[in-house]
């Protein structure tokens, strides 16, 4: 298919999307404590997306049937909205949001304690979110794909965390998934080079424990094999002139 090149208009009308999951993580930071179903939490984000005149892009995508995937402790991702999976303290819950707004797509995850968690949970949670960062500082037009891959790589490695290449990042914006494909392992100067007006979601996923995982009988929920925690933390980012937008993140956040 080719690599989409976005307008600055297109670039824009991302955000305006991004900008909806901006606000839904905090709606449903707010809501994730003890005993609330992750089918209660999917019913409150899609009518959230719903309220802002967008669409939630995952529902219905290939079969998908939540609103939102709502992954639990060992569920790295993909996890399926259930009646039957109660949040409960010490548990991490990545909530990976879509929202599709006048044709255009934003995509992020963020993952969240509930309740108290063990200092080895909040330390996978934040080497997550780091190794994002170490990730998109370096993007710019001209830079290899792969040089964004390896130092994701190398910030969660460093911990002793695994991170699989069988689900990486990838293009959006115009679609849910697009090329290029945006793996969390790999080569500096291998892979696609950026440029100017590129929108991809960078996503790592990272593992307490080793790197083997199963698929469920649903055809959907991705686990470790071991059944250590796994995290998840994305972005859709915006190559811009000398450098990046990240477009589903707060201003004090990053930037
Ligand atoms: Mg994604």
């Amino acid at each position: 298919m080719g690599i989409i090149i976005k307008s600055q208009r297109e670039i824009a009308s991302i955000k305006e999307a991004g900008k909806i999951l901006i606000e839904l993580f905090d709606l449903l930071e707010s809501h994730t404590k003890p005993g609330i179903s992750t089918w209660e939490l999917d019913k409150i984000a899609e009518r959230f997306i719903r309220s802002k005149g967008a669409i939630p892009s995952a529902k219905g995508y290939g079969g998908f049937p939540g609103a939102i995937c709502i992954s639990v402790n060992d569920v790295l991702i993909h996890g399926i909205p259930s009646k039957k999976v109660i949040l409960k303290e010490g548990d991490i819950v990545s909530y990976d949001c879509m929202a599709t707004l006048k044709g255009y797509v934003a995509d992020a995850c963020r993952t969240f304690p509930v309740g108290e968690i063990s200092p080895s949970a909040k330390k996978l949670i934040d080497t997550t979110r780091n190794a994002f960062f170490e990730g998109v500082k370096l993007v710019k037009p001209g830079i290899h794909l792969g040089d964004v891959s390896h130092a994701i790589e190398m910030c969660a490695k460093k911990e002793g965390y695994t991170l699989t290449s069988d689900y990486t990042g990838h293009g959006v914006g115009c679609k849910v998934h697009e090329d290029p494909y945006v793996p969390n392992v790999g080569k500096p100067g291998t892979g696609p080079v950026l440029q100017k007006g590129m929108v991809i979601a960078i996503e790592p996923m990272v593992n307490e424990g080793k790197v083997d995982l199963i698929v469920l009988d649903d055809e959907w929920t991705v686990k470790t094999k071991d059944g250590k925690l796994s995290a998840h933390y994305e972005n859709t980012v915006a190559v811009t002139d000398n450098g990046y937008e990240i477009l589903t993140l707060k201003e004090e956040e990053g930037n």
